[in-house]
């Protein structure tokens, strides 16, 4: 598929590897009126080119983890995937638990993978330095950038690209990411050896959906804010979840609790790619990190706490040297079924995703190639008729184009980011 169609028929999640692959200058990432950055070709892309990017986008093409993988693991679930430990806990440092997302463990694990000279640097994401409600790539050396990164960033983040600059500096790198980000640099290392050779860990957080930026310049509305006032936007954190904050240039501060931030479901405003994702749970990362609200939910603040899911061998002896050196806490061990209770919005979205998909093509839509993930399986913990109607409500969606985006000339109107 060439960009405009990947992007119009709603696969893309604009993560920017397209634009690393293609010659310099041929692809731009733009902010589309949505608030979604967006891949746009200044060149026609040869059919060569096309099938690299066809082969890497996450959009197109979903792998799951290896069959050796899931047959060898410790723990497997159908719903869940493979696992070689399921634990509960938090950063050993309380400045990264307060700081972190919920228990700071994956900024914990990026702080640990420095200091114990494993990578030289990790490649995560973090608020814009001059336009804080945006989020950039950012390349971590030390501990206070990975400090300075911690949190959750709900809007865009493109965050591979300029992956080939990465790759050319020739160091260990770790990545923490987005699944779907993690699928991209899996699906790259097919074709390009200096992945696997260069970068040590993949590391991800459970992602319900990205959200587009116009959903926080909705928060920005609320309270009377421009964005070039601002010095901050912190989605969470300071706190398991800690409040939304927001800091003006004339020292004014405005906060919103969690619940506040995202009341209602429907403004969530979370992109098409989002909705028939097959693996938010990070199945292709070393480690994947949810939220841990043992209390129900995140109506209160609660202990600093992730459950940490240990998809491979290397990723368990991260997390075990992590704990030795007290840099992780281990609080206790979880299972899949605790798993099912406090992530049961990903349960119910890898039950939905295969009749979703079938819905998308009797519309006649594109959908991605998804491979090991084991989405007929989940289905099938469905009723027939809750699968027809997540099927029915895809196809009727999709035909009334609520699952594709915009064309791509309206986006080459908006603004570059
Ligand atoms: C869009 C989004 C959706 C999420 N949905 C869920 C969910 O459904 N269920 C759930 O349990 N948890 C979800 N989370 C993850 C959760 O908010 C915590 O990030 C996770 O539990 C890890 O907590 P932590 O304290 O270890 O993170 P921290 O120690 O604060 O570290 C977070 C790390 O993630 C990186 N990061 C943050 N945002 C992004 C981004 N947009 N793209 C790439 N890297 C990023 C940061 O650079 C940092 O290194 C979501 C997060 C995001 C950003
Ligand atoms: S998902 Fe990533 S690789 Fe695919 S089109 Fe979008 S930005 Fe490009
Ligand atoms: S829901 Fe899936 S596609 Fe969307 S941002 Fe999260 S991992 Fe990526």
């Amino acid at each position: 598929m060439p960009l405009s169609d990947i992007v119009e028929n709603g696969l893309c999640v604009g993560c920017g590897l397209c634009r690393s692959m293609a010659a310099l200058g041929a692809v731009d990432m733009v902010m589309t009126p949505e608030g979604r950055e967006r891949p746009i070709a200044q060149q026609v892309l040869d059919k060569q080119m096309l099938m690299r990017i066809n082969a890497v986008c996450p959009g197109t093409r979903i792998v799951g983890p290896p069959p050796a993988q899931t047959n060898g693991a410790a723990l497997m679930d159908t719903i869940w995937g493979p696992a070689e430990r399921l634990v509960l806990g938090c950063a050993g440092d309380s400045a990264v638990r307060f700081r972190g997302s919920g228990g700071g463990v994956l900024t914990a694990l990026g702080q640990f993978m420095l200091s114990s000279g494993r990578v030289n640097f990790i490649l995560h994401v973090a608020a814009s330095r001059s336009a804080p409600m945006r989020s950039e790539q950012r390349l971590s050396f030390d501990a206070s950038s990975v400090l300075e990164s911690a949190g959750s960033r709900y809007g865009p983040a493109a965050s591979l690209v300029g992956i080939g600059e990465i790759l050319d500096r020739g160091e260990p790198f770790a990545m923490i990411a987005k699944p779907c980000d993690v699928t991209a640099v899996r699906n790259l290392a097919r074709l390009d050896p200096r992945i696997d050779e260069h970068m040590r860990y993949a590391l991800a957080f459970f992602c319900g959906g990205v959200s587009d930026l116009t959903r926080s310049e909705q928060v920005l509305r609320r309270f009377g804010l421009h964005e070039d006032e601002l010095t901050l936007f912190r989605y969470r954190g300071h706190g398991n979840p800690g409040l939304n904050r927001i800091e003006t240039r004339d020292g004014r501060a405005f906060e919103l609790t969690y619940c506040q931030l995202w009341e209602d479901e429907d403004k969530w405003m979370i992109p098409p790619r989002c909705k028939i994702c097959p693996d938010g749970i990070g199945q292709v990362a070393d480690i994947a990190v949810s939220d841990a609200w043992l209390n129900g939910g995140p109506t209160i603040e609660d202990e600093p706490l992730n459950c940490i899911v240990v998809r491979t061998k290397r990723g368990l002896d991260l997390v075990e040297a992590a704990a030795e050196a007290d840099a992780l806490a281990i609080k206790r061990e979880t299972s899949f079924c605790e798993l099912s209770e406090l992530q049961s919005h990903l349960l119910r979205k890898r039950r939905a995703v295969w009749a979703r998909l079938k819905g998308m093509v009797i519309a006649g839509k594109p959908v991605p190639a998804v491979t090991d993930l084991a989405l007929e399986d989940c289905a099938l913990q469905n009723s027939r008729t809750d699968n027809l109607s997540e099927a029915r409500g895809a196809r009727d969606r999709a035909r009334h184009g609520r699952l594709s985006e915009p064309p791509p000339g309206r986006v080459a109107a908006a603004k570059p980011c």
